[in-house]
């Protein structure tokens, strides 16, 4: 094996200090040192996988290539870094213990006891070998937050295995958070030092720490810090509050974080080539233009739900040179009430995957106010479905068209299930998932926008494109622009009397990064800051 360094990232007194963006962020700086850098993440949580848990409770799933339903923050690290998160950057607690149980009921512990010490921590050390390899640095995260009694075996196994490979091999980085506290005037060190209080308890001693605060951490704080936590004073970084997350890595780097890290792990690399991020941080923060997207979904108070999206969205702003104001629409609210005003100012309208029949007659009427006003619309998975219902039922005269997921007495199954997908029982892991090839046609905004006829794209639904009504809603001039390379799946859908109408079948969101932007992100925020400069 080659000689990989680790990076164990923890977090501690709560969550929400952003330690996925973290990772992410030192990641960053790592590559753009030139090094071969992987994310993984170790989450603490029962559940075999995210798939199967409500968008409310642990917001996005995001979706890799080879089809894992992972957590959020393999979609950060995808987006800080070129390396593409497999099945194997994301292992929980349920999936530590299935491989155990498995292997026990095989047989393969010999007759012994299964215990969390060996067993369970031997199987969290194979796993985080075996998905570095071949990278020069492994960054990490464990999730949750020190203290709590699920993570322990997570940590555990990393204070075992930074003893195996040495100290030169693998480093501590603990983040934590300094409040300023108003009525006293000054920040407070406290929970930082209880929180590596619990670390040493448990036999880690960080190496460094991350202190998420509001300000630069003066001189006087971090020797306090340092002292009371057994670290250096240079090993005390300020992980100040952003605006723009594609900062973070730009201030780490000021901070002298990643000069730091190649030091303690003993890596020999050249200074970092940060351009990429400061060209983003300078389009971010000073765009010459603005838009406003309506995003009509269900998901609307809890906006982590749509991370990759709400980034994607950025994104396309930033390769048009402007921001982009999101504007939340609950599709419950417009089957309620109507459109009633909802979408007034809005210079494009989205609408999002999502899974149940909760405010999809307030999608549908958010592809009709789209279509019928001329407003750039752009459709993911359900967005896309429902447009295709709006299509059928007021130009097609398939009256209560449906997708059989929300009506199956419907006469119109516009979307249906495949009859392989009509016999699955079981809800996890059972819909398409991950990378599939699509072929576009020459004419048409797809092709526009990507430039290429053939592109692979990431899926996770269970209901696709109806055949039989195929021809029924292709002579009405809807345009299917996207098929499967064999024909069989309609993956993109168009119209073309209209300045860009576009739903797609698959979650183009999953693969754009700020440095390069997703190609229909590009094209739907052009159309909308054309739809804008023509209002005005
Ligand atoms: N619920 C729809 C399906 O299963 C759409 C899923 C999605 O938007 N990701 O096909």
């Amino acid at each position: 094996m080659k000689n990989t360094k680790f990076i164990f990232v923890t977090g501690g007194v709560l969550s929400s200090l952003g330690k996925g963006l973290a990772a992410a962020s030192i990641a960053a700086i790592l590559e753009s040192r030139g090094l071969r850098v992987t994310n993984q993440k170790l989450d603490p949580y029962i559940n075999v996988d995210p798939g199967t848990m409500s968008p409310f409770q642990h917001g996005e799933v995001f979706v890799t290539d080879d089809g894992a339903e992972t957590d959020l923050d393999l979609g950060h690290y995808e987006r800080f870094t070129r390396t593409r998160m497999k099945k194997s950057n994301n292992l929980t607690t349920g999936q530590v213990y299935f491989s155990v149980i498995s292997k026990e009921r095989r047989g393969d512990y010999l007759g012994k006891t299964v215990q969390v010490i060996p067993h369970i921590t031997n199987e969290i050390k194979d796993f985080i070998r075996d998905s570095a390899e071949d990278f020069d640095v492994a960054i990490v995260e464990i999730g949750g937050t020190v203290g709590d009694i699920e993570s322990l075996p997570f940590l555990e196994a990393v204070r075992q295995f930074r003893l195996e490979v040495g100290k030169q091999n693998a480093a501590f980085i603990h983040l934590t958070w300094v409040p300023f506290i108003k009525t006293a005037g000054e920040v407070k060190t406290k929970p930082t030092q209880h929180s590596v209080k619990a670390l040493r308890e448990i036999g880690i001693q960080p190496d460094i720490l991350l202190c998420r605060t509001e300000n630069f951490l003066s001189e006087d704080i971090k020797a306090k810090i340092a002292l009371f936590c057994n670290v250096e004073v240079a090993s005390v970084f300020t992980a100040k509050d952003v605006s723009c997350i594609y900062e973070v890595p730009l201030i780490y780097h000021r901070e002298g974080l990643d000069e730091k890290i190649v030091d303690l792990l003993n890596i020999w690399t050249g200074q970092p080539h940060l351009e990429a991020w400061e060209n983003v941080v300078e389009k971010m923060l000073h765009p010459a233009e603005e838009v406003s997207i309506a995003i009509v979904g269900k998901y609307v108070n809890l906006t982590d739900s749509y991370k990759s999206l709400n980034e994607a969205l950025v994104h396309g702003g930033i390769a048009n040179d402007c921001r982009v104001n999101l504007k939340f629409v609950d599709s419950e609210k417009i089957e309620k009430d109507g459109i009633n005003h909802q979408l007034d100012g809005a210079d494009g309208i989205l609408v999002p995957g999502g899974f149940g029949d909760r405010g999809i007659e307030g999608m549908i009427q958010a592809a009709h106010y789209a279509r019928t006003n001329k407003v750039p619309y752009f459709g993911i998975c359900l967005g896309m479905q429902m447009a295709v219902v709006e299509y059928a039922r007021y130009i097609c005269g398939m009256e209560r068209a449906n997708s059989s997921e929300f009506d199956e007495k419907t006469p119109y199954p516009v979307i249906d299930l495949l009859p392989e997908q009509k016999v699955v029982k079981e809800k996890g892991a059972t819909m398409r998932l991950g990378s599939y090839p699509c072929t576009l046609s020459e004419s048409s905004f797809a092709f526009a926008a990507y430039g290429v006829t053939e592109i692979d794209e990431r899926h996770r639904h269970r209901y696709e494109f109806n055949n039989d009504f195929k021809s029924g809603l292709t002579e009405y001039n809807l345009k299917i622009t996207g098929v499967s390379p064999d024909g069989r799946l309609a993956e993109i859908v168009e119209l073309h009397d209209h300045p860009w109408f576009l739903g797609c079948q698959f979650h183009p969101e999953f693969k754009s990064r700020p440095t390069d932007p997703h190609p229909l992100f590009r094209k739907f925020i052009e159309a909308s800051l054309i739809y804008h400069r023509q209002k005005a």
